[in-house]
């Protein structure tokens, strides 16, 4: 929890630069196989199998590719105006660029808006734009690629993020603005790639071919260059987009052919892996974030709580002594001030006051036992050896009172992560209290710990005794602080116990031992991998 609420300052939580799990990798490698078993059954004879022409694919294609790279667009945006870093900036615009062609693309494409394409140009103007599509996205992966290590922005004021994403988006819409006029306007200056569905010239291969290098480039330097999640996605965004390339232009690149239409849906998944990884991270993230905030947010409750009680219990335990060692003190005088002084009374006075004062040595060490925050760091902790080490730290009591203990742990629990001293000091707590319950009764001692799963994410820890019980009345009472039903009782065990637990994000709570005792049960989640 340390760490995540450490990532709010540093940027350890941010999806660029978040190193990806080894789960992530194994995922990244079993979608790279499915593609290739996919394509490797579609391309060869298959690919260029006529299909029937379906009129509402196109529109449907080029609407999917326009949301989702706009989304993802817009989400490496926000990312960006966080990290500030180019590279960001660069992928960003990348994905909008893809997203505003798709466009152009679906309305030049013929039999869309008019059977030789809506805005005039023909056959040639959708090839051109799915090239500058394609070539645009391979460059600005590239320059994400050099630029992502390079230092972030110096610090620059909201105004100027949203200034660099203005004038980004405007320059690439201004691209897409003029390409789009070119291809359509000024189709016949344009050499001719396409000349009808089925046929194309050779220049086709000119172009299709430095394309797929241009993307085997991207991906190769940012295999090299590799480090964090988005960079692992978008490995597989460049190699879906190999395949994609690959079964668009061979064997021969027939329109409505199974490779053709496979290849537009490869084009479609490398839209959405990076969208909906980078949904699924965020939204992790949030959620992780946000237990993050709201266990500082406990922590410093739990703190401001302690701190109140330590000065209240400090007022309340050391009054006592304070008044014994002042009367104690005025005793003494009156007997040294007596015409012939009584040293032995004098003497027992003193020593009152040395009593007293080791009273109210032993209470405040009491305390800050209770209250050390010594070792406020967490680490992965075994439940069992927890109970163990209380159970030794109280091995004198037990004995004193005769009790008998029983223990049932699940010896394949998995650890959790807490302070050590905190928890054990919550275990010595609850077994102190149930030993003091037990002490005044007669009958047999028994002590019962037990520590089993609890649900998929806690534990559950668990003392029982066979002492007087709690009342129904009490059971809230017991956890407030000063309450106490013991002579010499603080009445701050049971508050400070449920402040510990609840600061590790667990619950602790009292139920009705039957026919006889208490049982005091605690759960504490599970220790997740990060
Ligand atoms: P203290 O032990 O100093 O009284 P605690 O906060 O630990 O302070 O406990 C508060 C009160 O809760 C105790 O005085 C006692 O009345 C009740 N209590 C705690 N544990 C038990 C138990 N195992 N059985 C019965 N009563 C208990």
């Amino acid at each position: 929890m340390e760490r995540s609420v450490a990532g709010l300052h540093g940027q350890e939580l941010v999806l660029s630069n978040l190193s990806p799990s080894v789960a992530q990798r194994r995922f990244a490698l079993g979608v790279v196989l499915v593609l290739l078993v996919v394509f490797v059954i579609v391309a060869g004879p298959l690919s260029g199998l006529p299909l029937r022409r379906v009129d509402a694919f196109i529109p449907a294609y080029g609407t999917a590719i326009f949301v989702i790279d706009s989304i993802t667009a817009a989400l490496l945006f926000a990312q960006f105006s966080v990290v500030r870093s180019y590279a960001l900036l660069a992928l960003a615009n990348g994905y909008f660029l893809t997203a505003l062609i798709a466009i152009p693309w679906t309305l030049t494409f013929p039999g869309v808006l008019a059977p030789e394409g809506g805005l005039g140009g023909g056959l040639q103007s959708t090839v051109w734009l799915y090239v500058l599509s394609h070539l645009g996205f391979a460059l600005f992966a590239i320059v994400y690629t050099l630029l992502k290590d390079a230092d972030p922005m110096e610090w620059v004021s909201p105004r100027s993020i949203r200034a660099w994403v203005l004038t980004t988006v405007g320059l690439v819409t201004a691209l897409v603005c003029c390409a789009t006029v070119f291809v359509t306007a000024g189709h016949a200056l344009l050499p001719r790639i396409m000349l009808d569905t089925a046929e194309v010239s050779y220049l086709w291969y000119y172009v299709i071919g430095p394309m797929a290098a241009l993307f085997v480039v991207a991906l190769v330097l940012l295999w090299l260059r590799h480090r964090s999640v988005l960079d692992l996605w978008l490995m597989l965004v460049l190699f879906a987009y190999i395949v994609e390339i690959a079964l668009t232009a061979f064997p021969i690149p027939y329109r409505f052919s199974i490779g053709w239409y496979a290849g537009r849906i490869y084009g479609v998944l490398s839209g959405s892996f990076v969208l909906l990884i980078l949904m699924k991270e965020v939204t992790m993230l949030y959620g992780e974030l946000l237990r993050a905030v709201l266990a500082q947010r406990r922590e410093r409750e739990v703190r401001l709580l302690t701190g109140d009680a330590v000065a209240a219990t400090v007022a309340h335990e050391i009054k006592q002594p304070l008044s014994a060692m002042i009367m104690n003190a005025s005793t003494g005088l009156r007997w040294l001030d007596r015409a012939t002084p009584n040293i032995d009374e004098a003497k027992a006075a003193l020593q009152g006051i040395v009593s007293s004062g080791h009273r109210a040595d032993a209470v405040i060490e009491n305390i800050r036992t209770l209250f050390k925050r010594d070792a406020r760091t967490r680490t992965s902790l075994d439940v069992n050896n927890l109970i163990r080490e209380a159970l030794d730290l109280v091995r004198d009591d037990l004995q004193k009172y005769r009790v008998a203990v029983q223990t049932d742990y699940n010896p394949s629990l998995p650890p959790i992560e807490g302070n050590q001293v905190q928890l054990q000091q919550v275990l010595v707590n609850l077994i102190t209290n149930a030993i003091d319950s037990m002490a005044t009764e007669d009958g047999d001692r028994i002590l019962s710990l037990r520590s089993k799963v609890y649900d998929p994410v806690n534990l559950l820890v668990s003392v029982e005794d066979v002492g007087k019980g709690v009342e129904p009345s009490a059971v809230d009472l017991i956890f407030k602080p000063q309450f106490t039903t013991k002579v010499h009782g603080m009445g701050m065990g049971l508050s400070i116990c449920r402040s510990i637990i609840e600061a590790h994000g667990g619950r602790l709570w009292v139920t009705a031992n039957l026919p006889q005792g208490a049982i005091f049960q605690f759960t504490l989640p599970v220790h997740r991998e990060h």
